[in-house]
């Protein structure tokens, strides 16, 4: 029983094909990378899978839910519900110190401020970021800043995580650090994780690899 599927998923920009027809299916705690050249569509799948995007034909669905026939309001509480983003441009908020970015989605959901700060602090510790809880993003390096959206991204307990080039900004030894605090918390969670990525070691963590040529997946042989 797949947590996130796409079915014939086709997205156009004017005439551009972004995706054909994608079939894709992720199973509950499954780590999936999403390889291929630039313009293949990758980017445009992880936005429709998550529900940023609107698909112009086929279904997304989240477990048994059709994602891709709900409203624009309704995706997005399911954004801030079931999914969790880490994004290179962050959207960490540069005013806010980092105990209070990661409970900004427990308190959008509706965690009393109290709880919602104690839970983040658990949060920062499990990534290592116990003693920067006080910080805001300006004031820490890019892998605590990567781990701090990522301890945002998962303390609301998502059911599916998406990291477009997680590693991107990083060298490779703090990359590493990255995935493995990303992937250790996510395994915790049971939560399956999508990620889009150029960088090789990064897909060899993945369980599973799909390649996008063209707008669509192409077969790749194992690693
Ligand atoms: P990738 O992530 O693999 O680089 P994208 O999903 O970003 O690929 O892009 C797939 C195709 O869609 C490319 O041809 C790209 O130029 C086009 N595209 C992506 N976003 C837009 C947009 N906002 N407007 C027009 N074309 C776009
Ligand atoms: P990329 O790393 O591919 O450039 P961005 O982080 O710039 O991706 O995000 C691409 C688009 O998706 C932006 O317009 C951004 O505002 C939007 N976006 C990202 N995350 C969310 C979200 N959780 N909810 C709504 N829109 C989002």
């Amino acid at each position: 029983e797949p947590i996130l599927a796409g079915r014939g998923v086709v997205k156009r920009y004017g005439e551009v094909v972004a995706l054909a027809g994608v079939d894709i299916s992720i199973r509950p705690g499954e780590v999936i990378a999403i390889v291929g050249p630039s313009g293949s569509g990758k980017s445009t799948l992880l936005h429709v899978l998550a529900g940023i995007l609107p698909a112009d034909d086929g279904e997304v669905f989240l477990g048994t839910q059709a994602i891709t026939r709900l409203t624009e309001t309704e995706r997005s509480k399911l954004r801030r519900t079931a999914f969790g983003f880490v994004f290179q441009s962050g959207m960490l908020v540069a005013e806010l110190t980092a105990e209070e970015n990661v409970a900004l989605p427990l308190l959008l959901a509706g965690a009393p401020r109290e709880k919602g700060i104690a839970a983040a602090r658990e949060w920062l510790v499990r990534l290592g970021l116990g003693g920067l809880a006080g910080r805001r993003p300006g004031e820490v390096s890019g892998g605590q800043l990567q781990r701090m959206a990522i301890a945002r991204a998962l303390a609301h307990r998502p059911r599916v995580i998406f990291a477009d080039e997680p590693t991107g900004a990083l060298d490779t030894r703090t990359g590493e650090e990255t995935i493995t605090a990303l992937l250790t918390v996510a395994q915790e969670t049971n939560a399956a994780v999508v990620i889009v990525t150029h960088d090789e070691s990064v897909a060899r963590r993945a369980q599973r690899v799909i390649e996008m040529r063209d707008g669509r997946i192409a077969v790749r042989a194992a690693v």
